[in-house]
């Protein structure tokens, strides 16, 4: 019998293959779970919703959907632990059903009644389930006509500055504060370039380890502080060198492009380096006959191949800031400002991109913001950049892009750095960045290239 596109046999082969192309397509990894559910094979629906978990390790209904695949397969233990934590990212804020059969193999299981019990507690204090709005209110930026006065403290800073003989480079997810004592504030891209070009004996680098680790190496005869040596990144943790290093060993032949976002040892490896804002720019450079790897943010990676046509390789790791924004919350915040244009991070999850109206990098949106007809303006990305948005383009309102959770999305890592210990830094010339002068110097080599790609 000849087999058509209402055939589930026909759609689980299409799938099939296009997941072999695209691994890591969320979309269709939901699809093919759901088919391969509807048509008994349990396990392969299993196998997907591992699969989206891995890749979605904050999605709620991804949970809920591979506790219902554990229960189903009897596997009970395992699915009640996946519902809990289900529950515990937020799925109450779905549409949770005490009686879908799917779970009915939990029933009596002794914790599950204390859980429907917990959540009942949950649901009548909060009482919405998927509501049409959010229940709290959106962080706006509205246009002002002066930015705050300068404090006693920024003042200080200013002056210490002047005594140090330092430049201040701040990253536009840092807090107005520290934004408005910058000399520059821009993304990685840009500032690289400032640190490169910097003449003074320190740079105060407001952002997070590995930018102040990438100003040591493109300028290692000044002395770089980072106000709080403990503002790592949850992303460039997720691609330790050794790890990125026995990949190579095991795949000599690959090329390996490495977003910024990374360590100075996995730098240090990498053939080139990228930013969000070039990352397009660099892939299209890449000898066409190399096979790609890209470390370490998946979702760029995925991003920069749909916007080249180039398959790559991706690491498996993500900010965990930006895959908290969710299709859910986006939808709802736009149900409330219908004439504001979305414009996303590409760090943010494929379902969440595909929403948005616009998808860039931080400097990009400030283009956006700046050339779009329109006056307010949803922003999903690390809360920091609505400041850098608001005075640079002061008559424009701007809405951030809410989680689940929050109406606003900060960085813990980005916001270690309060304006204290920018002024404590300058005071006491610490912490400053060293390196070992090998790992220095085969760091420079891609993210040099890097900046000689991107002029031309
Ligand atoms: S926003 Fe994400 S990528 Fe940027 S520093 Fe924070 S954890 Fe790292």
């Amino acid at each position: 019998m000849a087999r058509t596109k209402e055939d589930p046999e026909w759609e689980i082969g299409f799938f099939e293959s296009v997941l072999k192309r695209a691994p890591r397509y969320i979309d269709v990894i939901a699809i093919l779970g759901g088919l391969y559910t509807k048509t008994g094979r349990l396990d392969g629906g299993l196998r997907m919703e591992r699969r989206m978990v891995r890749l979605c390790p904050r999605d709620a209904t991804a949970h809920y959907n591979l506790a219902c695949l554990l229960a189903l397969t009897d596997r009970r233990a395992g699915a009640m632990k996946t519902l809990r934590h289900a529950i515990e990212l937020g799925y109450i804020d779905h549409d949770w059903r005490e009686n879908d059969p799917d779970l009915a193999t939990l029933h009596d299981y002794p914790e599950f009644q204390d859980m429907i019990n917990l959540l009942k507690v949950i649901l009548s204090s909060r009482p919405f389930i998927m509501p049409a709005v959010l229940d709290y209110d959106p962080l706006i930026l509205a246009p002002r006509s002066f930015p705050p006065e300068f404090t006693a403290i920024q003042h200080e800073i200013l002056a210490l500055k002047k005594e140090r003989n330092a430049v201040i480079l701040a990253h536009n997810y840092q807090i107005e504060s520290i934004q408005q004592v910058a000399d520059y504030v821009g993304d990685s891209l840009g500032l690289s370039y400032q640190a490169q070009a910097a003449e003074a004996d320190v740079i105060l680098f407001c952002g997070v380890h590995f930018m102040a680790e990438t100003a040591k190496i493109v300028n290692p005869g000044r002395t770089v502080l980072l106000p709080d040596m403990d503002a790592g990144c949850s992303l460039s943790d997720s691609c330790p060198a050794d790890r990125l290093a026995a990949y190579k060993t095991a795949h000599p032949e690959v090329y390996v492009v490495a977003y910024i976002n990374c360590s100075a040892g996995v730098k240090a490896l990498a053939d080139v380096i990228c930013t969000s804002g070039n990352a397009n720019k660099i892939v299209e450079r890449v000898p066409a006959d190399r096979e790609i790897l890209f470390v370490p943010d998946q979702n760029l990676g995925q991003w920069v191949s749909q916007q080249t046509g180039r398959p790559m390789k991706l690491w498996p790791g993500s900010c965990y800031a930006h895959v908290q924004f969710t299709t859910a919350a986006i939808e709802k915040i736009r149900l409330q400002f219908p004439d504001a244009p979305v414009v996303a991070h590409p760090e943010c999850v494929q379902a969440v991109r595909d929403l948005a109206d616009e998808v860039c990098s931080t400097e990009l949106m400030v283009k956006f913001a700046r050339e779009s007809p329109a006056e307010r303006i949803i922003v999903v990305t690390e809360s920091g950049m609505l400041h850098r948005l608001q005075k640079d383009v002061p008559h424009k309102t701007f809405i951030a892009g809410p989680t689940n959770t929050c109406a606003c999305n900060d960085c813990r890592f980005m916001k270690m750095n309060t304006i204290e210990k920018v002024r404590d830094a300058l005071k006491t010339l610490s912490s400053a960045i060293e390196m070992a002068a090998d790992v220095r110097t085969a760091a420079l080599a891609p993210i040099q290239r890097m900046l000689d790609w991107s002029k031309l």
